[in-house]
């Protein structure tokens, strides 16, 4: 395939924008090479500035679970537009999508909307320490709760990718209330419970983990964490920014059946419009300013276009009773077919996956934390990577990424994709 205009698009853009990218991982640094400028999408395509198809599984990083330019939300989105493109004002739409996301999620009452993931958790974090009056945190090694300061202690996702999980500019001050745990590992949870009696405001975790390749919690994991939480007046927060309004209608607190105090979205419940919410019980979400004193605010926070977006997005969601069915079903498919010809030609691999997350990692142990994820980070995945990217085949420039199952998807796409992984994987 050829990369011309990437390339000199590249270029230009690294003079005017650190690393040429708005969001590390896009760089390409994990994988090596020049990163796709992408001219526009849709469906389950995309199509880069050099006329190049392809096949997308990172979709945005999420959001997309529907495909790109899908009509209901561009409409949505257009004939908000022509009405005014923000207020900082109430909006009737507001209250709408609000319902809707309260009537599909489990445990929660009330929901407040920002414009980021990262927004999310961090005002999540904020909540909880507020509504506790404790000031620590745990969080788990590899899961990525955004790039707020308190969350970048051994962050997965591109903070991994670039070796940077702790990052400069975050404070001793801040990084000794972030205590840090194995991912699926409860005795290591309690240890840090033990060593910090009464001054834990909240777990915060990622149900299923996306951020270093996609990790399942073990059987039981989430429910003991529920329950060291009641014992000792902790908030459990999930964060389902990935998996909310994926792995089911209510996310990862429906298919595992935990409930969590505080739940963030992000990624699908902005229908690809830049959106973040937190949710919980009404006693947690009034302590949230103007009700209560725990300060939350922003200018462009349920912005109509992004609600329109959303509220398109979550209603065709709600409407179709078969789409988590399908997504599973489509996911399984490639899993089956990826295992089979990488059995065939005899490469060493694991394959994780639940509901629409999938990952794929060069190492044979199991993949179950953030140590073992580490392992597939090698030539593998770089080799495997480039010859995917040059039959047309897109996934995370990063061993540490979940790829993302849209429905867009048709069999004929997941066959084109098994062939290709078929002939890269005698490359391999
Ligand atoms: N939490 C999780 C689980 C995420 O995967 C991400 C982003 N990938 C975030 C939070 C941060 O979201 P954003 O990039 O929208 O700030």
């Amino acid at each position: 395939m050829i990369y011309k205009r990437s390339s000199a698009l590249f270029a230009e853009a690294e003079k005017v924008i650190p690393g040429g990218v708005n969001s590390p991982v896009r760089a390409f640094k994990g994988v090596g090479g020049t990163p796709i400028f992408v001219k526009e999408a849709k469906g389950a395509y995309l199509y880069d500035e050099d006329g190049n198809r392809l096949v997308d599984y990172i979709n945005s990083w999420g959001p997309m679970i529907l495909g790109h330019a899908y009509k209901p939300v561009v409409d949505a989105v257009v004939e908000k537009a022509q009405k005014g493109t923000s207020f900082g004002m109430p909006t009737e739409i507001e209250t709408k999508i609000a319902e809707l996301a309260v009537s599909m999620v489990p445990n929660i009452d009330k929901i407040r909307f920002v414009n980021s993931g990262t927004e999310a958790c961090m005002s999540a974090v904020r909540l909880a320490r507020g509504y506790t009056g404790k000031d620590k945190v745990i969080k788990f090694a590899g899961c990525y709760h955004g790039h707020s300061d308190s969350f970048l202690i051994q962050a997965g996702s591109g903070a991994s990718t670039f070796g940077t999980p702790n990052s400069p500019g975050v404070t001793q001050g801040t990084a000794k209330d972030t205590l840090l745990a194995k991912y699926n590992d409860i005795d290591n949870v309690n240890a840090l419970i033990e060593s910090n009696k009464g001054e834990i405001a909240c777990i915060i975790i990622e149900p299923v983990a996306g951020n270093m390749g996609c990790i399942p919690p073990k059987d039981g994991f989430l429910q003991a964490l529920r329950e060291v939480c009641n014992a000792n007046n902790i908030l459990l927060v999930f964060d389902e920014v990935m998996t909310g309004f994926r792995l089911s209608k209510g996310g990862a607190q429906e298919l595992f059946n935990v409930k969590a105090d505080i739940v963030c979205f992000g990624k699908v419940i902005g229908g690809g419009l830049p959106v973040g919410a937190f949710a919980a019980r009404n006693e947690i979400m009034n302590h949230l300013a103007p009700l209560g004193p725990v300060y939350q605010a922003g200018t462009l926070s349920g912005n109509p276009l992004a609600m329109a977006a959303g509220l398109a997005m979550l209603k065709e969601l709600n409407n179709d009773g078969d789409i988590f069915t399908r997504l599973e079903e489509k996911t399984k498919y490639l899993h089956e077919g990826i295992s089979k010809v990488l059995v065939v030609n005899d490469v060493t691999h694991t394959i994780n996956r639940v509901g629409s997350m999938i990952s794929v990692h060069f190492d044979e142990g199991a993949v179950t934390d953030f140590d073992s994820s580490a392992y597939g980070n090698n030539d593998t995945f770089k080799k495997f990577f480039h010859g995917l990217l040059n039959e047309g085949v897109y996934i995370a420039p990063s061993a540490f990424e979940t790829w993302f199952i849209t429905d867009a998807l048709s069999y004929k796409d997941l066959d084109f994709t098994i062939e290709a992984i078929d002939k890269v994987s005698k490359t391999l």
